[in-house]
């Protein structure tokens, strides 16, 4: 373990001052589900832990119009249960109960689960090359074990994928991220907050040095669509997804007049699947529609030697997801 200084901040100012602070790096210690495990490994090494815990953050506020803020510290397992989210946005709720464990829901909040970091074996294993961990020192996943990787908008640099559940339902639900800063607050939305690995895998967002999440927005628009969120991975629980769907839908005179749709498990960050989406609207709901959609989405994908299923898997589950908010029947195609 590397020696590392501890502050506790009790508002938001003292925690972004002290993340700024000559003693950076720095880390925000929030649930510590990825951060300790990853300092643990040698990956992250941060020099002063700002531990988050006690900063008021922890409320899910209704907003003007239906909307909803979730405060970063919200842990996951109180945001999923939730009666409104459960209620006006049941996708999130679907999204959270597919990830992780209770143990570790209870544990993490909003802002760690949008900051956690890829679940790439060649990130996790410091005897490999990875240019996520170590800029500039090659990637072992292009010649390696490359079944869990990405297909859509990778790099030469980097094939990792963004790891999150709760992230891919953001995405759908076209949430907008709240953070502060050493240059005051800004609001970013969901689809800039992530990145494409391009020529800097190592930075995974958009945020900027010093900067706190202090809450996540979910517009009033984005509530009472009929919509699920399916995860296709090796086991029933506890794994990450190979594959998943989140969409939502509104259907009105037997044609699709709103249609949000996200992919995880297939990118470097939730995949918001627009080319689908617009392929679809106004349209007639029908498998064969889908089909089309999905295969206009998946068509700059590539493959790497072994996660080619994850195109076809991807297709069907895009295909099976849609046919179920339908009514049409949720099965594969
Ligand atoms: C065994 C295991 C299985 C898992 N399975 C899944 C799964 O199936 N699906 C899934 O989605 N997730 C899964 N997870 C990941 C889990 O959801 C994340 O570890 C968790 O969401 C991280 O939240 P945290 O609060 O613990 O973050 P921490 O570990 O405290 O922090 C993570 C990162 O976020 C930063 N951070 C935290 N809060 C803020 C903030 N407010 N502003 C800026 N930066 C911040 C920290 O500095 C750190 O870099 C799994 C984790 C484990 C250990």
């Amino acid at each position: 373990m590397n020696p590392f200084e501890y502050l506790r901040a009790n508002d938001h100012q003292s925690a972004i001052d002290a993340a700024t602070s000559p003693a950076a790096p720095a880390r925000f210690l929030a649930g510590g589900t990825n951060l300790i495990d990853l300092m643990r490994e040698g990956i992250e090494q941060p020099r002063l832990l700002v531990d988050i815990t006690r900063l008021p953050l922890t409320a899910v506020e209704e907003r003007p119009g239906g909307g909803l803020r979730i405060g970063a510290m919200v842990r996951n397992s109180h945001l999923a249960s939730h009666p409104i989210v459960r209620e006006r946005f049941p996708l999130l709720s679907y999204a959270i109960l597919n990830g992780a464990s209770a143990q570790l829901r209870n544990m993490a909040t909003t802002g760690g689960n949008l900051m956690q970091r890829t679940r790439c074996y060649y990130f996790y294993d410091t005897a490999s090359h990875c240019n996520k961990r170590e800029p500039g020192s090659g990637c072992d996943a292009l010649d390696g074990f490359n079944r869990t990787h990405a297909i859509l908008g990778a790099s030469s640099q980097c094939i990792a994928t963004h790891p999150s559940d709760m992230c891919v339902a953001l995405a759908a639900l076209d949430a907008t991220v709240n953070v502060e800063g050493p240059g005051g607050a800004r609001a970013v939305p969901f689809a800039d907050f992530h990145r494409l690995p391009g020529e800097t895998p190592d930075v995974d967002t958009n945020l900027l040095r010093g900067e706190l999440i202090t809450s996540v927005d979910l517009p009033g628009s984005s509530a009472g669509l009929h919509s699920v969120y399916r995860k296709v991975r090796d086991r029933a629980s506890y794994a990450f997804a190979l594959v998943s769907v989140a969409a939502a839908i509104r259907i009105v005179d037997g044609r699709i007049a709103e249609l949000r749709l996200a992919l995880g498990g297939v990118a470097h960050k939730p995949w918001r699947a627009a080319t689908a989406e617009r392929a679809l609207l106004g349209s007639v709901p029908t498998p064969d529609a889908f089909a089309r959609a999905a295969d206009a989405e998946l068509e700059p994908a590539v493959p790497q030697a072994h996660n080619g299923f994850k195109i076809a898997l991807a297709r069907r589950t895009i295909v099976a997801v849609l046919s179920e908010l339908a009514g049409l029947g949720g099965g594969a195609q």
